[in-house]
């Protein structure tokens, strides 16, 4: 008596690719995933981890975006180069 109850059996998060006790969610879609179907990705100062069909649909980046700020970015840092040519020239 007393035994009955299975101590810390309750609902365990299941993978949702593969049905095994997830590791956690993934950073994308939330869903949560084991070890083996997630990727681990840099996300810039920190690593996330997500799923494979996450990673496949989108590539293992965070912000749906990721390349478009880093065009953004990169204009920038263009438009700053040519600010300081620009007045280097007028100097
Ligand atoms: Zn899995
Ligand atoms: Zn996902």
């Amino acid at each position: 008596m007393g035994q009955l109850l299975t101590a810390g059996d309750g609902p365990v998060a299941r993978c949702r690719l593969c049905g095994r006790p997830a590791a956690g969610p993934c950073a994308r879609c939330q869903a949560p995933v084991c070890g083996d179907c997630c990727v681990l990705t840099d996300g810039g100062a920190t690593t996330f981890a997500v799923c494979h069909a996450c990673e496949g649909r989108g590539g293992a980046t965070l912000a749906p975006g990721g390349r478009g700020t880093l065009a953004w970015l990169a204009l920038l840092v263009v438009g700053l180069a040519a600010l300081a040519a620009a007045l280097a020239l007028l100097r």
